[in-house]
C-alpha cells in the first residue's frame, strides 16, 4: 500500500485527487509553480516542493523536476491528474524507469489510445464502432478527395495527434478540402509537433456520448454507463450530464458492455473514458481518454463511488471495489464548467477574486481551488470551478442547478456563470433536446 503519493498537477483536480488520499490514510505532497506558491492545493496537501518557475512546462510539465519531487519527498506514486502529463507515455515509462508507480494504465496502453488513428484500429479489432473514415492518415489534398468522394461531404479533418478540439477542420464540399487540409495539417503541427491528419464522415446532429470504464490490469474491465456532453463550444465540453438524456438502458447495457469486454480484453489498468458520437441510435468511436476526465464527478454522484479511490486501488494492485452487478444507478447529476472567462468572447480574464462562496446543501458539490483573495494566474488553464448536481431525476436536478448557481458568489473577476443563468431559461435544454451544434448556434444568436 501507498503511503504517500505526489500529485503533479494543480487546480481543483490537484484538491480532488488530495481528498481521495486523506480519506485512503495516504498522505499527499504538492508540486507547484513559483506562479503558485498561494494556490489552494499547495495549502491543501501534507507537503508542497516547488518544482519551477510559472511556464507549464518548466514546472508541472518538466519530468525531471517531478521525479526529483518524488526523491525528495519520498513519494511512492504519482497522480497525474488531467492535462499535463497525465497521457503522455514516455513520461509513464520514465516514473517506472524510477521504481515509482503510475497511478494510471501502462505507457503501452496510453500510447495505444494517443494515436487517433491507433486508437481506432484498435477499437474497432476490439468490436467497437467507428466512424466511418480513411484507413490511416491521410498525406495529400489529392488523396483527401478521394477519400471525401468515397465518403461523402461533409467531412472532417483530424490531427492524428489531436486533443482539446485542435487540429480540426470540416468541409462541407470539394470547394472547402483545400483549405481545410492545409489548416488542419498546420494546426496540428503547431499545437502537436505532428502534422499527420485523418479524416472522418462529418456527423450533422450527433451528440457527444462517452463511456466511462474501470479496468482492474488483470483482464476484468466494468463501464459506469454513459456522460451526455454535448454542449460544446469549439468542440470543447461546457455541461455535462449523467445519464444521457436520451439513452435508453438497453443502449446503455449494450454499449458499456462492449466496452467493458474491450478494456478486459485489453489487460487496461485504471479509468478511461471512450467517447463516441451517437447519431439515430447508432453509436461511433472517436477516441478514448487514458486519464480520469474534468466531468467524471457526475458518474461519482449517480454511482456513488469514488472514482480517484478506484484508481489509487488498481495502482496498488487491488481489485475494483464494486462488481458490474453490484453498479447501480441513482438519480441524476450535471456539472456545468465554471471558466474565468469574459463574455461573450470567452476571452481569458484572471485577477483576483475578491470574495468567493461556494453554495451548499442538499445534492451540491462544489470541485473549486478558489479562496477569498486568490488571485488566479494567467500562465494556466481557465477553469476554476465546476458545479455538480445531483436530484432524484433530470428536473430535480435541473432546478438544483438553478438554486445553486443563486447561491454561487465569485467577485472580482469575470466568469462564464451568466451563460449558465441563461442556458437554463432554455426550453431544449430542460428537454435534453440539443446535439453538439446546438450551443455554437445559440451563441451565435444570443451572445
Ligand atoms: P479532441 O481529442 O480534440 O477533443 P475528439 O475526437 O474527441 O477531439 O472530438 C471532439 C469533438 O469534435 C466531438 O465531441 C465532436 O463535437 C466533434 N467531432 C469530432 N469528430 C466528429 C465527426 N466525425 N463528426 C462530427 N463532429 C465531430
Amino acid at each position: 500500500m501507498f503511503d504517500k503519493i505526489l500529485i503533479a498537477n494543480r487546480g481543483e483536480i490537484a484538491l480532488r485527487v488530495i481528498r481521495a488520499c486523506r480519506e485512503m490514510g495516504i498522505k499527499s505532497v504538492a508540486v507547484h509553480s513559483t506562479a503558485d506558491s498561494d494556490a489552494m492545493h499547495v495549502r491543501m496537501a501534507d507537503e508542497s516542493i516547488c518544482i519551477g518557475p510559472p511556464s507549464g512546462a518548466q514546472s508541472y510539465l518538466s519530468i525531471p523536476a517531478i521525479i526529483s519531487a518524488c526523491e525528495i519527498t519520498g513519494a511512492q506514486a504519482i497522480h497525474p491528474g488531467y492535462g499535463f502529463l497525465s497521457e503522455n507515455a514516455k513520461f509513464v515509462q520514465i516514473v517506472e524507469d524510477h521504481g515509482l508507480k503510475f497511478i494510471g494504465p501502462s505507457a503501452k496502453h496510453i500510447s495505444q489510445m494517443g494515436d487517433k488513428i491507433t486508437a481506432k484500429d484498435t477499437a474497432q479489432a476490439l468490436g467497437i464502432p467507428c466512424v466511418p473514415g480513411s484507413a490511416g492518415g491521410v498525406p495529400t489534398v489529392a488523396e483527401a478527395k478521394k477519400v471525401a468522394a468515397d465518403m461523402g461531404y461533409p467531412v472532417i479533418i483530424k490531427a492524428t495527434a489531436g486533443g482539446g478540439g485542435r487540429g480540426m477542420k470540416v468541409a462541407e464540399t470539394e470547394a472547402d478540402l483545400e483549405v481545410a487540409f492545409s489548416t488542419a495539417r498546420s494546426e496540428a503541427k503547431a499545437a502537436f509537433g505532428n502534422d499527420e491528419v485523418y479524416m472522418e464522415k462529418y456527423l450533422q446532429k450527433p451528440r457527444h456520448i462517452e463511456i466511462q470504464v474501470f479496468g482492474d490490469g488483470q483482464g476484468n474491465g466494468v463501464h459506469l454507463g454513459e456522460r451526455d456532453c454535448s454542449l460544446q463550444r469549439r468542440h470543447q465540453k461546457v455541461f455535462e450530464e449523467a445519464p444521457g438524456p436520451c439513452i435508453t438502458p438497453e443502449e446503455r447495457a449494450k454499449i458499456g458492455k462492449i466496452c467493458a469486454d474491450a478494456i478486459g480484453e485489453m489487460g487496461y489498468a485504471g479509468a478511461g473514458t471512450i467517447e463516441f458520437l451517437y447519431e439515430d441510435g447508432e453509436f461511433y468511436f472517436i477516441e478514448m481518454n487514458t486519464r480520469l476526465q474534468v466531468e467524471h464527478p457526475v458518474t461519482e454522484s449517480i454511482f456513488g463511488v469514488d472514482l480517484v479511490r478506484e484508481q489509487i486501488r488498481v495502482a496498488e494492485g487491488l481489485p475494483l471495489s464494486f462488481t458490474q452487478d453490484e453498479l447501480e444507478i441513482n438519480g441524476h447529476s450535471i456539472e456545468v464548467r465554471i471558466n474565468a472567462e469574459r463574455l461573450p468572447n470567452f476571452a481569458p480574464c484572471p485577477g483576483k477574486v475578491t470574495a468567493f462562496h461556494a453554495p451548499g446543501g442538499l445534492g451540491v458539490r462544489m470541485d473549486s481551488a478558489l479562496y477569498d483573495g486568490y488571485s488566479i494566474p494567467p500562465y494556466y488553464d481557465s477553469l476554476i470551478g465546476k458545479l455538480i448536481v445531483h436530484g432524484r431525476d433530470r428536473k430535480e436536478a435541473l432546478s438544483r442547478l438553478h438554486r445553486a448557481l443563486g447561491e454561487l458568489i465569485v467577485d472580482g473577476i469575470d466568469t462564464t456563470l451568466p451563460l449558465f443563468d441563461a442556458l437554463l431559461q432554455e426550453p431544449d435544454i430542460h428537454s435534453g433536446n440539443y446535439n453538439i451544434h446546438w450551443l455554437e448556434r445559440w451563441l451565435e444568436k444570443n451572445m
